[in-house]
């Protein structure tokens, strides 16, 4: 039993026990086992999510990392059959030599892909392919007291429908069939170039956005006045020429907690004002390994610690389009007004690609995620302010990224809710679910 589970923001800080099963056909005894000794339980991918919707309401979690093997692959038409514990990383070392590649990637290849269905996660093309969720072919799943089910668009659609963003409630999934992108070369093409404020970052959007596969900025949270989400738009696709290679790239670790969080006032802006002067006024073209591309948070292993024992929550919102440059213009004032915030604010446009899962995230608009180190005012004055902001606008926060969201505005902003409420297994129960929706 591994004792040491958390969420990856390590707030709220509640350690898990998880209950590991090493082979998928005794799955279903295991976790009939695990709701009968602690009651209820909660299928854990590999905490990538930063706030408490992965963490089991009873602390018991159903660890399932040990379930990572391919089951079957047909590389003429790019489809697999996987062990829902199997990473990201470990779906790309055997795709790319044989020209396929995650249609849909967020940004850590250490998710899983149970936690990439339960999540919806949603990456840097989401104006061209959406959501995770819609290269989810079919999954298996598993609900305590019932018979093994298959799910997807035609079989158990509802459950189908429920479980993708389901945020682990729905049930267990053991495996999952993917449709996978080709690719030629497992290197990316990139550009760069960066922008002085919100409203240069919008019109590059509308210029760059359709004609690149992936898309996203970077912004200096800490930038005011007229130079209020300055920052570096990216764009990238995948090389026409090149060799098919897995990048195996040196990790460096953070190896232990200092005790006191390394991210502050002046560490912040020193990081913010180099980065951007670091980056090129015109357009630059440069060719890339694919990690550093999707990955650059993982080469750092554990790199969670520089929070210190506090941990840290992300703040991550979309808005709709209409109101998104104003709402936007406002969030990134109020954060800059604070002096907190992260090295990496992201700035993301998100398609109008409708998901298959009732609970997605994305909606059509512009989408904002930063993290801030765990402190009291957080959560009495600055989220408070930013949620208001949200709110008005008509956006939502993302469950995989929260802590704090309060039960009304998850209900308002998610009203499927009440769908996945009457779908979820009885005998599975998060924090998140108890905090928003009990
Ligand atoms: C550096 C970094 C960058 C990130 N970038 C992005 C991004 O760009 N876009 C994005 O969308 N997300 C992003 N994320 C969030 C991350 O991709 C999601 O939280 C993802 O779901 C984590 O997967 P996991 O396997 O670690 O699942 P966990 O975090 O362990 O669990 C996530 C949810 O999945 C459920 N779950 C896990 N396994 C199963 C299963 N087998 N059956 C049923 N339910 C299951 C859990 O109950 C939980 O509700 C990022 C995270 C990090 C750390």
């Amino acid at each position: 039993m591994n004792t040491d589970l958390h969420s990856w923001g390590r707030y709220p800080l509640a350690a898990q026990q998880g209950h590991a099963c090493p082979w998928i056909d005794d799955l279903s005894g295991h976790v009939s086992q695990v709701i009968r000794d602690h009651g209820s339980s909660l299928p854990y991918g590999n905490g990538r999510s930063y706030g408490d919707s992965c963490l089991a309401a009873s602390d018991q979690v159903l660890q399932m990392r040990s379930l990572d093997r391919f089951i079957r692959a047909d590389w003429l038409n790019g489809t697999i059959r996987v062990e829902a514990g199997i990473t990201l990383a470990e779906v790309l070392a055997a795709a790319i030599p044989q020209g396929w590649f995650l249609p849909v990637t967020p940004g850590t290849r250490f998710a899983t892909i149970g936690g990439a269905i339960a999540n919806d996660v949603h990456g840097k093309n989401h104006h061209l392919r959406g959501t995770f969720g819609r290269h989810v072919l079919r999954f298996g799943l598993l609900r305590h007291g019932e018979s093994a089910r298959i799910c997807s668009a035609l079989e158990n659609p509802q459950l189908f429908a429920a479980s993708i963003g389901g945020l682990g409630l729905t049930g267990v999934i053991n495996w999952a069939d993917l449709q996978l992108m080709p690719i030629q070369a497992s290197q990316i093409d990139t550009q760069m170039v960066r922008f002085a404020n919100l409203a240069e970052f919008f019109s590059l959007s509308a210029e760059l956005d359709h004609l690149h596969e992936y898309s996203v900025a970077w912004v200096d949270c800490l930038a005011k006045g007229s130079e209020t989400g300055r920052g570096v738009f990216i764009v990238g696709d995948h090389a026409r020429y090149g060799s098919l290679d897995v990048c195996h790239g040196r990790l460096l670790s953070v190896p232990f907690t200092p005790p006191f969080s390394l991210i502050n006032r002046l560490s912040l802006q020193t990081f913010n004002t180099l980065y951007w002067h670091a980056h090129p006024a015109k357009s630059s073209q440069q060719r890339s390994a694919y990690e550093p591309f999707f990955y650059p948070l993982d080469r750092l292993q554990h790199w969670n610690r520089i929070y210190g024992p506090r941990g840290f929550q992300q703040y991550q919102c979309v808005i709709p389009e209409a109101a998104a440059e104003v709402a936007m213009a406002e969030l990134l004032g109020a954060i800059a007004d604070s002096g907190q915030g992260s090295f990496l604010a992201v700035l993301k446009r998100c398609g109008d690609m409708t998901s298959p899962g009732l609970l997605s995230f994305p909606l059509p608009g512009t989408s904002l995620a930063l993290d801030f180190p765990q402190h009291a005012d957080l959560t009495h004055s600055l989220f408070p302010r930013l949620d208001a902001i949200v709110r008005a606008a008509g956006g939502r926060l993302y469950p995989a990224k929260d802590a704090h969201m309060s039960g009304s505005d998850f209900r308002q902003a998610y009203p499927a809710w009440e769908q996945l409420e009457a779908l979820r297994d009885p005998s599975l129960m998060s924090r998140f679910w108890k905090r928003v929706i009990l």
